[in-house]
């Protein structure tokens, strides 16, 4: 395009488009075709010289998608899919190529792209509410809408590395191959860099070059691709039912229609772990590598056998062992960077004329005029092939200057990381859209899938606004603010933090370490998007027309795995317990706790009787299996004085007992209704008083003890720490209070939030009420700590609140009541959890860091008393 040619006929000012996409790869084609069909003037500027984004860009020799080519495609056009017939299982790159070019031609998509254009600014103009785009050609353009389809692997990352420029041979990236090919024959070849790009080419450079070096920073984890004709089973099971199984994609977790395996991996055997490990392994797909057990991207543990079962492939295949050792991953756990799959790329080491050079050992010092200079050797080389990667998905959004309301550039914005509403739209920077942007699932997922749910969203957006007559839509801060913490929020159960990948920024220097994509599943970042609109773009200001309409809010207040356990509870469609007789209750929890993970392995489980108040009473406890004696706590279970046993608490007593290093003791008490108010309080102090008196026996230090409990069980430690205070003894040096019932008052805020939908009911607590005391009872401070007159002079204490539970407010007000009174306490509101969530261990796992809290707690309140011992000797 000459410059300014194809806007010179504008008749007024600058050419005006209602919206301007940036990019013509799989997005930017269908955000036009979309626009078209809905009426939308549209314009695409894209900076290479033909459509095809990645595809156009990165021809290097070996070149695939690593998604099914059935599922690496389009499904917006149901004749494209019977009219494309695709040759392999992973297509090449010339296939995927002339693919798009194919859909753009079909679509007459080319006379709206202008090509061999870079946008290098855009700044947004309040008083017009339009955007003005400038390129790299001098044109000036505006717009209502500014959509980004610019890619999240389009910015390659230049080689950091001493002399690049001075190299007099032949120097080619992956991500910019030449059109015309490079033939290696009889050439001595340097790759640097074995990401994805690097292998899938070693195997084809090798097979050309006369000598080739692999430069290795860092081992990447790699399955064979094993490609040749679509697996029968798959191509039946899309050709059966196109548009069920394209539905099913859409509506799974990463965008590809397979079950996703419903069992951890440390819960089978080693055998039938390795059978589904060689499953994997001759599979052949990227996406069965985190789907060969459901806890593979979460428990380190069971990572660790998938990372040594890959090592042992990787042993098995390459001859020479000290090659062998360097190629095996040890920094990362499988899949947490981005997993390859290649043909051949462990066998290419096996050739005499292939060498990898261990940059961990040898680091590269220096590119030369000839070649290239680790710490140890100089090599010559004729060209060199750098496969350094990208500068992913924030990189191609600020390498364009964006200047959005009060002058604030998007780059000074994400200065410290991005900052996204539903990883498509930023405070402060109205009309701007993003596809596959940061905090969407983009590079975690079958990248078609989700270019086409963002396309649509946004499409959708923009005629919904005409509508409602609407020209202008930006985030609420509030809704930014609780997308990303969302984000985090599913990033921080997983092991994905723990790789310094291009996922987090880290292969730039410079770059914030920040989990760039959103890894709760495209099922479940679809029905947020939805919600979103369903809930009157909840999130959203919205305006024009003299109109303003705010709908501040944010979408996903929940743990990510609390929501998905209250989805999963609420598909089984439990009864509620109060319809329930007690008895039924009583069966029907321990049902469901018998399917529940144990909880981590303890020293030593003891079962025992102890005198309470009106007779025997059963405990079990935990011991670590650290050398004893040790500290010791006394625990209450919890289950609204109706249900539970000394038992019922056992994954969170284990939990605790690892974690806090001390013995717990978890005591039995009388249930109502058979026994009511006050037979829990007074056995529970019966069980401290015993334990108090025989803590050598039971393998404790002597000494003041804790007592801990958890909803009805917190509520009997509370109880006891006054009643301990009333009789003078025993000693408590500590009270863990998890969210515990402290009053009988029903009317504080948290009972009309939360009394609902989070598990622990206003209705299941009136029933626990009904049962445990009578209305006049009820008021006593045994029966409701908060009552009591005084609370000085009470133990120190944590009390540990779930914000979606009924229970919390009461909660936080004996903390604070407490506080008021003297006592040191130690208040910690769990953000997102619900009342059952935090005592379940290894179900959910954004409960962890409240337990390891707990246990600090724990440890603490022994320190004190220990330091107290000292001083006084
Ligand atoms: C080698 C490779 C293999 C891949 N394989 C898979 C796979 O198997 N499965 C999968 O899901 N994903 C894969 N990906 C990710 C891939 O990028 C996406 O699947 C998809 O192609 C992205 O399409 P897009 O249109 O969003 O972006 P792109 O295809 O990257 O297109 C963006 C376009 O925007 C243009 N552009 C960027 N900035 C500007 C600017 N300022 N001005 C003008 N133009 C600009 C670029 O030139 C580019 O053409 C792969 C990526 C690579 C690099």
């Amino acid at each position: 395009m000459a410059p300014d040619s194809e806007f010179a006929n504008a008749s007024f000012g600058k050419p005006d488009f209602d919206v301007v996409v940036v990019g013509s790869g799989f997005a930017g084609l269908y955000l036009l075709h979309k626009l078209r069909e809905l009426g939308f003037s549209a314009k695409a500027l894209e900076a290479a010289g033909d459509v095809g984004g990645t595809w156009y860009w990165n021809r290097y020799p070996g070149a695939r998608c690593d998604i099914m080519s059935i599922d690496y495609s389009y499904s917006f056009d149901p004749d494209l899919e019977t009219e494309w017939q695709w040759s392999e299982k992973y297509a090449t790159q010339p296939e995927i190529l002339r693919y798009l070019q194919h859909v753009a031609a079909k679509h007459d998509l080319r006379r709206d792209i202008a090509f061999e254009t870079r946008v290098e600014s855009a700044t947004w103009d309040k008083d017009s509410s339009r955007w003005l785009i400038r390129t790299n050609r001098g044109a000036e353009i505006t717009c209502r809408y500014y959509v980004m389809a610019a890619g999240c692997l389009s910015k390659p990352k230049e080689p950091e590395i001493e002399g690049c420029d001075c190299f007099r041979g032949e120097v080619y990236y992956t991500s910019r191959w030449p059109h015309r090919g490079v033939d290696f024959t009889a050439k001595r070849v340097a790759v640097i860099g074995t990401g994805s790009s690097g292998i899938q080419s070693i195997p084809l450079i090798a097979a050309q070059a006369k000598q080739l070096t692999v430069f290795q920073r860092t081992p990447n984890f790699s399955i064979p691709a094993r490609n040749g004709p679509i697996p029968t089973h798959r191509l039946a099971d899309y050709e059966g039912d196109r548009a069920g199984y394209r539905e099913r994609a859409r509506w799974s977790r990463f965008g590809v229609p397979i079950e996703l395996a419903e069992i951890g991996a440390m819960q089978v055997s080693e055998e039938e772990r390795r059978a589904r490990y060689e499953a994997v392994w001759e599979a052949g797909e990227l996406v069965g590598i985190g789907l060969a057990f459901n806890d593979i991207i979460l428990n380190p543990k069971s990572n660790e056998t998938l990372c040594e079962f890959i090592r042992g492939k990787i042993r098995t295949i390459v001859t020479n062992p000290e090659t062998a050792e360097a190629l095996c991953p040890t920094d990362h756990y499988v899949a947490t960077k981005r997993a390859c799959l290649d043909t051949n790329y462990y066998e290419t080491f096996n050739l005499d004329h292939v060498r990898l050079v261990d940059l961990r050992k040898t680091p590269l010092a220096r590119i030369t005029e000839t070649g290239i200079d680790t710490t140890s050797e100089s090599f010559e080389f004729d060209a060199i092939v750098y496969a350094t990667g990208f500068d992913a998905m924030t990189g191609p959004i600020v390498a364009v200057n964006i200047t959005g309301r009060n002058g604030v550039t998007l780059r000074n914005k994400w200065a410290d990381g991005p900052l996204s509403y539903l990883g498509l739209m930023t405070t402060g920077f109205p009309n701007f859209f993003a596809v596959t942007g940061p905090g969407s699932p983009s590079v975690l997922s079958n990248m078609t899938v989700s270019i086409e749910q963002h396309v649509d969203w946004i499409c959708n957006c923009l005629k919904d606004l005409r509508d409602e007559n609407l020209e202008v839509i930006e985030p609420t801060a509030t809704a930014e603010a609780g997308w990303v913490q969302h984000v985090n929020d599913c990033a921080n159960i997983t092991l994905f933090p723990t790789a310094n990948s291009w996922y987090m920024g880290a292969n730039v220097p410079g770059k914030p370490r920040v989990f760039l994509p959103y890894i709760g599943g495209t099922d479940a970042y679809r029905t947020a998007c939805n919600e979103v609109v369903a809930r009157g773009y909840l999130g959203f200001v919205r305006s024009g027309s003299g109109q303003r309409r705010v709908n501040d809010g944010v979408i996903r207040r929940l743990q990510p795995d609390v929501q998905m356990l209250l989805e999963a509870m609420s598909a089984l469609n439990l009864p509620p317990l109060e319809e329930m007789s007690p008895e039924a209750a009583r069966a029907f929890s321990s049902e469901l706790s018998a399917v529940r993970p144990p909880g981590p392995e303890v020293g030593e489980i003891v079962d025992g009787v102890l005198p309470g108040a009106g007779g025997d009473l059963d405990y079990r406890l935990y011991r670590p299996a650290t050398a004893g004696p040790h500290r010791v706590v006394v625990y209450f279970h919890g289950g609204g004085w109706v249900l539970g046993s000394h038992d019922s608490d056992d994954p969170f007593c284990r939990d605790l007992c690892v974690r806090s290093n001390a013995v717990f003791v978890s005591v039995n008490y009388r249930h109502a209704p058979e026994h009511c108010f006050p037979a829990a309080a007074e056995d529970a102090f019966a069980a401290v008083r015993w334990i108090a008196d025989h803590l050598e026996t039971l393998g404790g230090v002597p000494g003041p003890l804790v007592v801990c409990g958890w909803s009805a069980g917190g509520n009997l430690a509370a109880v006891v720490c006054q009643m301990a205070r009333a009789a003078d003894g025993p000693a408590i040096c500590g009270q863990v209070l998890v969210t515990p019932v402290t009053d009988c008052d029903f009317l504080r805020p948290s009972y009309n939030e939360n009394g609902a939908d989070y598990v622990l009911t206003k209705s299941l607590m009136n029933w626990f009420w009904d049962h445990y005391a009578d209305p006049a009872n009820r008021t006593d401070p045994k029966a409701s700590p908060l009552r009591a007159n005084d609370l000085s002079g009470l133990p120190r204490a944590l009390v540990v609140t779930a914000e979606f539970d009924p229970l919390r407010d009461e909660g936080a007000a004996y903390a604070e009541a407490m506080a008021s009174a003297g006592v040191e306490v130690k208040h910690l509101p769990c953000r997102g959890q619900i009342h059952t969530s935090l005592t379940a261990v290894d179900m959910i796992l954004s409960g962890a860091g409240a337990r390891a809290e707990i246990s600090a707690a724990i440890r603490q309140f022994f320190h004190q008393v220990e330091d107290l011992v000292m001083r006084n000797n």
